[in-house]
């Protein structure tokens, strides 16, 4: 840290994400990107767009939004596109936290919020998930705090019913409510369908999952217009041409491509599922993942060691040293080639 970095980013840790090495020396289960790269159509239209790149990207995202709003039954006005889901998520935090509105979120879920809240000096408190990793919605009733949940959370993996979440919202009609959407077509139900009833909620999404376009950063959130008027005032005061040419192009040609997604997404919810009921078989404990990836437990082996085991052959898992979750790691859904290493090196290892 120089001399010079302003005292009030004195507390902050930053987020630390997942390892990229270089090269495909790894099988690589860390970072819940699609193991599928989206095909070759979305190649083109982003190669098609390279050579524009003298030019500035819309500002306002125009035709991506429209495609956005189209696709999922919403005027343009309720969609604000950014440059992946964490770019929403921080102008959510940046717009409607300060010391007087404080968040709220729980003990074990995306830990990137944590950082959101330090970054812009919002306060935040806690809430610890049941023993089982799931939460309470009664926690979050009329609880007089902005409120951010992953749903299917991360990294359990399990989700909330949309009747609990409506819960949350109803009863928190002064307070911003984001929902976290980045795994739901994973599983789980979308709270959209809430959207029309309900001016204080969020949705926000992302195309590094289930689009497998992680590289290409795009994300996006979906609300009434004043809540994505005031996240339009924090990009614009910000980053007015947060997505890139190349990226918008490939977010309308995925739009078009959904059938290949969803195909796909089908694909590694049966990868999930059988890899799910091996790892029951081999004795492990594994929660009820509605995502892309897996929560997992080898009873009798600290997730620091099991994740240095598997790095050891070759696979990269994701660990954290941190109250209640360190003796698990967060597994990605590959291929069906590379699970069946993955459990071939877990049965080597146990
Ligand atoms: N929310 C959750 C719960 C996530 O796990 C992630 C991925 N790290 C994100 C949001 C952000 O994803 P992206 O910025 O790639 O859209």
């Amino acid at each position: 840290m120089s001399r010079f970095i302003s005292p009030k980013h004195a507390a902050l840790t930053p987020y630390v994400p997942g390892e990229q090495p270089p090269g495909r020396s790894f099988i690589k289960l860390n970072t819940n990107e699609s193991p599928f790269p989206p095909p070759r159509r979305i190649a083109d239209a982003v190669q098609a767009e390279a050579g524009a790149l003298n030019l500035y990207s819309d500002p306002e995202s125009t035709a991506l939004t429209q495609t956005i709003a189209n696709f999922y039954g919403v005027r343009p006005g309720q969609v604000l596109m950014t440059n992946g889901s964490d770019e929403i998520l921080n102008f959510a935090f940046l717009a409607f936290g300060d010391e007087t509105h404080p968040f709220v979120f729980p003990d074990v879920t995306y830990s990137f919020y944590e950082v959101f809240c330090t970054l812009n000096q919002v306060p935040y408190e806690t809430i610890p998930l049941r023993e089982d990793f799931t939460i309470d919605y009664k926690d979050y009733c009329g609880s007089r705090k902005h409120i951010v949940i992953a749903n299917p959370n991360a990294p359990s993996g399990l989700i909330l019913p949309l009747s609990e979440i409506e819960e949350i919202v109803r009863t928190n009609p002064d307070n911003v409510v984001i929902i976290d959407e980045a795994y739901i077509d994973f599983g789980g139900e979308s709270a959209l369908s809430l959207l029309p009833k309900y001016e204080n909620l969020l949705v926000t999404r992302t195309f590094s999952k289930s689009r497998s376009l992680a590289g290409a950063r795009l994300g996006f959130g979906i609300a009434g217009e004043g809540l994505i008027g005031d996240l339009k005032t924090m990009k614009d005061s910000t980053n007015p041409y947060n997505v890139n040419r190349m990226t918008t192009a490939a977010g309308i040609a995925a739009i078009e491509e959904n059938e290949f997604f969803m195909d796909k997404v089908r694909t590694i919810c049966a990868v999930r599922d059988d890899t799910a009921a091996k790892l029951r078989s081999m004795g492990c404990l594994v929660t009820d993942s509605h995502t892309n990836f897996l929560f997992v437990e080898v009873p009798g082996l600290a997730g620091a060691r099991l994740y240095e085991l598997l790095r050891e052959k070759g696979i990269l898992v994701r660990h954290w040293n941190r109250p209640r979750i360190e003796n698990r790691c967060r597994v990605t859904v590959g291929t069906k080639d590379e699970m069946t290493a993955f459990l071939k090196a877990l049965e080597e290892i146990k």
